[in-house]
């Protein structure tokens, strides 16, 4: 386990090199097999949301069952039987992240996943800092590692420090739904796909668009200093490969050929083969070739010169 001091938000913004430490050292979220969070020893999954609550009894229970952990100050209420949103910041704050959540859920259900999830997800929105730290510390023993949230796969839960803006959240909605419609999904994609939406927009046909955001600047850095991942080896890379020190660059390589994709209305037709294919072709590799048109050699050359090429 590895815990670091991070940057502020705020801090992380306000200049290049701090910006670029950043990109390099931040983690959005936490994966089993990599514990780089604020995760010590899980807490087992109360028996109270192991099944999606089917009767308004069973999720007033849930509902009292969050109450009692997180005491009171906390908007609590349920999307679905699925999502259970808990927030300390008020009613509008408590209203923008429901909404956050409904949008990215009413948008990868319809136009990426199949399986609806089974089993309640908890989601903790704290609109301070110290409130996130201190929760942290006081369920987990550790400060966490990340300013802004986290997923904990186990407890299917997640933690977020809202005050840093709700492009975490949307992001992290993201990992529970991908894992239950696609199990086996490599990290590249799951990462790529979920900071996609870390900076997006709905359009007018209710599409969740991914945006340009902060991880281009180093990743444009990294391309021309020779430390970028070339895509042939992102694709190949290990869940721990992928999490480790070179993270950053590993995230913005995967966000950046997901809006590549996205922009070319060939992330659906992607995902959809690369689901349906994954027990032939893991990393995606054959799939990525197919619905391009090109070889994944080619790929890389034409990608970085359109990464090089955003503002
Ligand atoms: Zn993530």
């Amino acid at each position: 386990m590895r815990t670091r001091s991070m940057p502020a938000f705020s801090s992380a913004l306000s200049g290049w090199a701090t910006a670029a430490a950043l990109i390099l050292r931040s983690s959005l979220c936490l994966l089993p097999a990599v514990p780089t969070g604020c995760i010590a020893t899980p807490d087992p999954l109360p028996r109270y949301m192991q099944d999606a609550p089917r009767t308004e009894e069973e999720v007033r229970r849930a509902i009292e069952e969050i109450r009692g952990e997180l005491g009171d100050g906390f908007i609590i209420d349920h999307i679905d039987g699925i999502f259970f949103l808990a927030a300390d910041g008020g009613v509008d704050e408590y209203r923008r992240c429901r909404a956050t959540i409904e949008r990215m859920y009413r948008f990868l259900m319809r136009d990426f996943f199949e399986k609806r999830p089974g089993k309640p997800i908890r989601i903790y929105c704290f609109r301070e800092a110290d409130g996130y730290e201190r929760y942290c510390k006081a369920t987990y023993r550790r400060p966490p590692s990340t300013p802004f949230g986290f997923y904990m796969p186990a407890e299917r839960k997640m933690v977020m420090n809202i005050a840093t803006g709700t492009g975490t959240l949307a992001h992290e909605t993201v990992h529970p739904l991908l894992a239950e419609d696609f199990p086996t999904v490599p990290s590249w994609f799951n990462e790529g796909f979920a900071s996609l939406y870390e900076q997006s927009r709905q359009t007018v046909d209710e599409r969740m668009e991914g945006l340009v955001n902060w991880r281009l600047k180093g990743l444009k850095e990294a391309l021309k200093e020779g430390r970028a991942i070339p895509l042939e080896e992102l694709l190949k890379t290990s869940s721990k490969e992928f999490y480790d020190e070179t993270r950053g660059v590993n995230y913005a390589t995967a966000r950046y050929l997901c809006k590549w994709l996205q922009d070319q209305d060939k992330l659906k037709p992607f995902y959809r083969q690369f689901r349906a294919a994954a027990d032939r072709d893991p990393t995606g590799r054959a799939v990525l070739e197919k619905v391009t048109g090109m070889s994944v050699e080619k790929m890389d050359r034409v990608w970085r010169a359109w990464v090089l090429a955003l503002k």
